[in-house]
């Protein structure tokens, strides 16, 4: 029998690691109930039991570019929890590499997940915010969406189209009552990170954010909290760069 949960929900989208674990765990210390969708399903297991709080977190084996994936997932949040607060879309995959080196599979691989994703869960779980009247999305976008680079073709195109969507979003569903922002991070040391960012590309970063570091995922996390909460129930369609003031410092990126 489906039951109303009485606290918020929450649904992260690849919250096994990185960003998106430290999202769905501001989300549990705000008193959400959160379900975790990942793609890669024995480290979704193990991070799930590793938080041990089986009546708060639902974990959900999905692929966020398959539409029928993302459909079998909002049914079952619906049949655990009967309702959805907020979306946060922060499953990704990133790909570095020269634009004329880019093949079509590669192109493919980041637009599936950052961009085929990001929509089909707005659709299915903005569907359930907006029958609700309410509720708020949060786009992971990135800095290599404000700035055109070298090596990210794939991944900057990817990112810029995400903030164009989050607007396209925010103007529809603000009149239903869900307000879409997004986040536009700096590097975060996480496994993405130590997969694409080189030596140089860490130094270069380390030269060029006028905090000089790297943010943290919970700074990230922060950030998508406040925008998920009443606190900003006037912000709709806005991208907030959370990157120590490197794009406000107008230099390219490494
Ligand atoms: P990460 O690789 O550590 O985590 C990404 C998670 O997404 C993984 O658990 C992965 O299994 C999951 N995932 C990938 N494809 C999926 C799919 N098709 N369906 C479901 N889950 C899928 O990366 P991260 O650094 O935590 O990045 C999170 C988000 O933040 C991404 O959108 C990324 O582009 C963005 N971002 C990261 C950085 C950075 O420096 N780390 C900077 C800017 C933006």
């Amino acid at each position: 029998m489906r039951t109303q949960s009485t606290s918020r929900v929450a649904v992260v989208t690849g919250g096994a690691r990185g960003i998106g674990l430290a999202i769905g765990e501001w989300f549990l210390r705000h008193d959400y109930k959160v379900v975790l969708l990942d793609i890669e399903s024995a480290l979704l297991d193990r991070t799930v039991s590793e938080i041990g709080r089986p009546d708060d977190v639902l974990a959900v084996h999905c692929d966020v570019s398959d539409p029928a994936q993302v459909d079998r997932a909002a049914e079952q949040v619906i049949a655990r929890f009967g309702r959805v607060d907020a979306l946060v879309n922060n499953a990704g995959v990133a790909i570095f590499k020269p634009t004329l080196e880019t093949s079509f599979a590669e192109w493919r691989a980041v637009m599936a997940t950052n961009l085929d994703g990001a929509f089909l869960c707005s659709q299915a779980f903005g569907a359930l915010m907006a029958s609700n009247g309410s509720g708020a999305i949060v786009n992971i976008a990135s800095i290599s969406g404000l700035r055109a680079s070298t090596l990210r073709i794939a991944y900057g195109t990817s990112k810029a189209a995400l903030i164009h969507m989050t607007k396209q979003y925010a103007v529809e569903l603000g009149n239903v009552g869900v307000r879409v922002n997004a986040i536009a991070p700096g590097p975060v040391e996480t496994e993405m990170a130590k997969l694409v960012h080189s030596v140089a590309i860490r130094s270069d970063y380390y030269d060029t954010i006028p905090l000089g570091r790297y943010g943290s995922t919970e700074e990230m996390a922060n950030v998508v909290g406040f925008l998920c909460s009443d606190a900003a129930s006037f912000v709709n369609g806005q991208v907030i760069a959370v990157d120590g003031g490197f794009d406000a410092a107008g230099v390219g990126l490494p």
